[in-house]
């Protein structure tokens, strides 16, 4: 199996690491666009699973996973809080009781995740938000995984579509969240929430660059 749980846990720091590297350049993205707190939100939550982990690192990989989503819903706000919280909590039922995930688990578990964001936000693609960098890293997963690619590759081409479907949020205006308050004012800077999406998806894709 290409996940174990000790793969998961290093997915999780990684994140943890990235966000905090990537504050403030969150921070500009959501200065641009919304109220300049997307930096601060995911540090903030991302450092509170962290101080989880000794809790969790024995755990089954979907009490991790429900873990992370219940400790973003309580210590991040706005609509990233609510948002991250559903996907982690998402992928979490799908991956209840494993101690470790095939590729297929791992599909399940990111569409459970993807379609949690989609339930709870209403957001489609094209709308300027997180939806625009998920939508597409799963697409490719799938397709990588299905056309039997080793898992690596696979994970390379879903954080390489979550990049794209990033850079596409540019030229877009914003429909959902704060930033559609902006109008057309939006169009012209990237989401700040499709950035966090592909970093977190680039970080299991750097994570798992080891596994088989
Ligand atoms: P807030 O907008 O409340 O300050 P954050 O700054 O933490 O929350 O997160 C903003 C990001 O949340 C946006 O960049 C966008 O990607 C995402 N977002 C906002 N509303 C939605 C929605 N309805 N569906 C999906 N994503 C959304
Ligand atoms: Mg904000």
């Amino acid at each position: 199996m290409p996940v174990s749980r000790d793969d998961v846990l290093a997915w999780i720091t990684a994140i943890a690491n990235v966000l905090a590297e990537n504050k403030n350049y969150l921070t500009e993205l959501d200065a641009a666009i919304g109220d300049a707190d997307h930096g601060a939100n995911m540090d903030r939550g991302f450092k509170a699973v962290m101080n989880k982990m000794p809790e969790i690192q024995d755990k089954d990989i979907g009490t991790i996973f429900k873990t992370v989503g219940m400790t973003l819903l309580s210590t991040v706000g706005g609509a990233g809080g609510p948002l991250y919280g559903t996907l982690f909590l998402q992928a979490g039922m799908k991956t209840a009781g494993k101690m470790e995930l095939s590729s297929e688990d791992w599909a399940e578990a990111l569409e459970a995740a993807l379609n949690g964001v989609i339930m709870r936000g209403k957001a489609e693609v094209g709308d300027k938000t997180m939806v625009d960098a998920l939508t597409p890293a799963l697409a490719a997963y799938k397709k990588a995984i299905s056309e039997g690619q080793a898992f690596h590759l696979a994970m390379e081409q879903c954080a390489e579509a979550a990049r794209k479907g990033m850079e596409s949020t540019i030229p877009l205006v914003a429909r959902k969240g704060r930033a559609s308050y902006l109008g057309e004012r939006s169009a012209g800077h990237q989401d700040p929430g499709a950035t966090s999406s592909y970093l977190i998806l680039n970080a299991a894709a750097q994570a798992w660059k080891n596994s088989h």
